[in-house]
Parts: C-alpha cells; structure tokens; sequence
C-alpha cells in the first residue's frame, strides 16, 4: 500500500459484517475461559490483551498502523509526548548510563533529559549537531546507550543530518532515537535514513485537531541487541519478572518494543487511552492532506515574512539561502511542515506588541495545530532555560514560532500584516 492508503486501510482491517470505522474498546479488562489462557499471556507466551494499562485493542490497531507508516516493526501509543521520550530512553538507560543529546531538543525533553533523567541516574551531555563525527566522538563514554535528536527542531526548525547522525551512533555501539514530531511520517521517515527509534507528541500534527495529547514510541526493528549485548544485558538475559523471558530470543527484531511494554508501560502505566487512540486515527486518515496544505501554506508564509521590513531573519528549511536548505532537501522532499521560526527586529518588546495585535492567529501553548498560532518561547515553552541554553537551542530572545494552520493563507497574511505594523 502507499502511504496514504495506509493511513486509511492500516492496522484497523474489519472482517465480513464488523464496523467500518475503528472501534472504541473502551474496557479495561478482557474475559478469558481458562486459567491457562491467563497463564499464556501473562507469560507473554501468546498474544492478547488483558488489562487497558498494558495494551487495548483500539490502541493496538492505531500502533499498528504508525508502525505501518514509519517502517517499523512495532510501536507503542503512550499517554503524551513526554511519555513517548522518557519510554524510548529508560528501555535502553537505567541509573549510571548516558546519553548524547542534540542541544536543540524541544524545552520539554530538554528539562525532561537534564533534570528528571538526571535525578533517576542518567547523564545526558547536550552537543551542537552541526559537529562533526569526528568531533561528537568525543562526548561518547563506555556507558553510552543512545542518541537522540528531532528531524525539525522544535521551534529552531534546524534539521538534523539522520544519516550522518545514525552512522555517529552505530559507529559507537548504540541506536539512534529520532523525535519525528514536526516531520511526521509523511515528509520524513527516520528508520529509512538509519535511525533505529523514532517517537513523537502525537498530540501535535498526527492528531491535528488540537484534541487529544499522545505520543507514539516505534521499534526499526533493525539494531542487533545481541551483537551489542555488553551494552544491552537485558535484552539478552532473563527478565525475572516475566519468568525468565529473554526479549531477543523470545521476540527477535521486535525485542525493543516488547520490553518497552513488558517492563515500563506495565510499571508506569502511561499506555494511550483508547478515546484518544480513536481520535488519533482520525487525524491519521487525513494526514497526507492536511501536511501537504501545511507546507503549502508555510512556504508562501515563509517567503512574505522574509520580504517584511520589520523581520529581521526567517528560520524555515523550505526556503531557499536558508541554513537548513540543503538538509532539507535531503530529507524532506514533500515540504518543511508548518512550523517558521521568525525574528523581530525589534527584540522582545516588538516581540510582545507583535503578538497582542494579532487577531486571527491565535496565541497558545501549542504548535501544528489546524490553526494558526503563534508563541514567544522565551516566555513560555522556553521560560525554563538560561539565556545560555536558549542560544545552544537557537533561540532569540525575540524569536517567534508561527505554526501556520490551514486557513486560506492570504486571511492569514493579513493578520500578520496588520500586526507586524503594530509592532
Ligand atoms: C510537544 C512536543 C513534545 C512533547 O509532547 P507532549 O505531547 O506535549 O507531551 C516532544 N517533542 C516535540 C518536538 C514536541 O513538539
């Protein structure tokens, strides 16, 4: 199947006289007839579901699909976004390991990876991405278990050389996870690049509507725990507290993703709800749509922002002479997504008197939305971070994210017009 027949016919697949569209199972638990049965599965010797906090029907049809769409062998919906992080690293990182992380993360997996992970033991240095391989070398230590870094940073919009980056992280023994928020599937597909992990707030464009927060963590299926077994001992020894379950032997390519579910979705119980799951699929059917309007859209933003007096530098991959331009190119041929990332010439109060005139474009905590919004990271999303550690994520105190919806775009040119001469 293509890519947009997928979104539609994938994972959910009804059989002679059952319902057409994806059924909510909105149960906890599933009836058995023999303590065997219960027996197989708690043993995870057979497959089925039996109780919503491990795994749910409706939300085992949606994974199927994302798996589907980014070329994975498995994947998992969690409850958010920062579920999906914290579950991609903590299968591979426990109290003593590291981490390489590109210094342009989103603020909430940077406070995610330098605060919370650090107080369960995980050290995490943050690198400039835009270094060589041979200079990120460096930053490896012998308890290195992972790199993680976005396709399309969020708000700096830099996009990350996967490939190059894949190689860095193979070269030393670990996986690469990709945080494909602002790609999604549709402009970039990590796992065909070398990336051996990819995750993303699902509550962003593969939702779509602004309705539901989710996030999604999917297994390649292609990194050999076994070869790197000094590195990665539980994949490859029993799990006691699933009867002595040896995840590479037991469940070969898919190991990753069977122990993300076995141990930290059972433990922390962060498994997507099967109501959000259903209005995840809905946003999935009409993605292909709704991303090629998105970058549509953007570019033509794009371009009138950059002609504008009062913008002093437009970030968007999408445009020509921009840094990005040739990554993009690379690796994301179909457009740049939505997302801009502006300065105002003015600095930060230009900033403010910017964003108080606007009248369509609605401010919010929220990006890649079905509507246009606007939001100053430096007093918000970023507010958290030094002066410092917002230049390292390629911040401007001045700088605005305009994630530009799918209003007719010259409704939305006119907005930012008349706001633009307030500032
Ligand atoms: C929003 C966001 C997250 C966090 O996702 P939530 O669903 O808000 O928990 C992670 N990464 C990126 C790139 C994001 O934009």
């Amino acid at each position: 199947m293509e890519f947009a027949t997928k979104c539609l016919h994938g994972g959910y697949e009804p059989k002679n006289g059952e319902a057409g569209a994806l059924p909510i199972f909105q149960s906890t638990t599933f009836k058995y007839d023999s303590t065997d049965d219960v027996a197989k599965l708690f043993d995870l010797q057979a497959a089925g579901f039996f109780y919503s906090r491990l795994a749910n029907p409706t939300v085992d049809f949606v994974e199927k699909k994302i798996a589907a769409l980014e070329g994975g062998v498995g994947a998992i919906c969690t409850s958010s976004g920062q579920a999906a992080c914290f579950i991609s690293l903590m299968t591979l990182c426990k109290a003593g390991d590291h981490v390489v992380a590109c210094s342009n993360l989103y603020g909430g997996t940077i406070n995610l990876l330098a605060v919370t992970m650090k107080r369960f033991g995980v050290e995490v240095t943050f690198v400039d991405q835009r270094k060589s391989n041979e200079e990120l070398s460096q930053y490896f230590k012998p308890n290195t278990k992972a790199v993680f870094g976005e396709t399309i940073a969020n708000p700096s919009t830099d996009v990350l050389d996967i490939e190059r980056i894949a190689k860095l992280a193979h070269d030393h023994g670990v996986p690469l996870i990709i945080d494909n928020t602002f790609a999604t599937p549709y402009l970039c597909r990590p796992i065909e690049w070398g990336a051996d992990i990819v995750m993303h707030s699902t509550t962003k464009y593969i939702d779509g509507h602004a309705l539901s927060v989710g996030g999604v963590v999917v297994d390649s299926g292609k990194f050999d725990w076994a070869a790197h077994a000094d590195k990665f001992p539980e994949f490859v020894e029993p799990d006691e507290s699933y009867h002595g379950c040896v995840y590479t032997k037991a469940f070969g390519n898919a190991a990753y993703i069977v122990k993300a579910r076995a141990q930290l979705i059972r433990d922390l119980g962060c498994l997507q709800s099967p109501q959000n799951a259903f209005y995840l699929n809905l946003g999935l059917e009409t993605l292909p749509l709704r991303m090629a309007k998105y970058c549509e859209n953007a570019t033509t933003v794009a371009k009138f922002l950059a002609c504008h007096d009062k913008v002093a530098e437009v970030s968007y991959p999408g445009l020509e002479g921009s840094a990005n331009h040739e990554l993009a190119k690379k690796y994301l041929p179909l457009g740049c997504s939505g997302v801009i990332s502006f300065v105002l010439k003015g600095g930060r109060e230009a900033g403010v008197r910017f964003i108080d005139s606007l009248k369509m474009i609605s401010l919010e905590v929220h990006v890649a939305d079905i509507k246009s919004c606007v939001l100053h990271p430096a007093s918000s999303t970023h507010r958290q971070l030094t002066d410092e550690q917002l230049k390292a994520a390629g911040i401007d105190a001045g700088s605005v994210r305009l994630s530009v919806g799918l209003e007719d775009v010259n409704d939305t040119i006119a907005d930012l017009k008349q706001a633009l001469e307030q500032a």
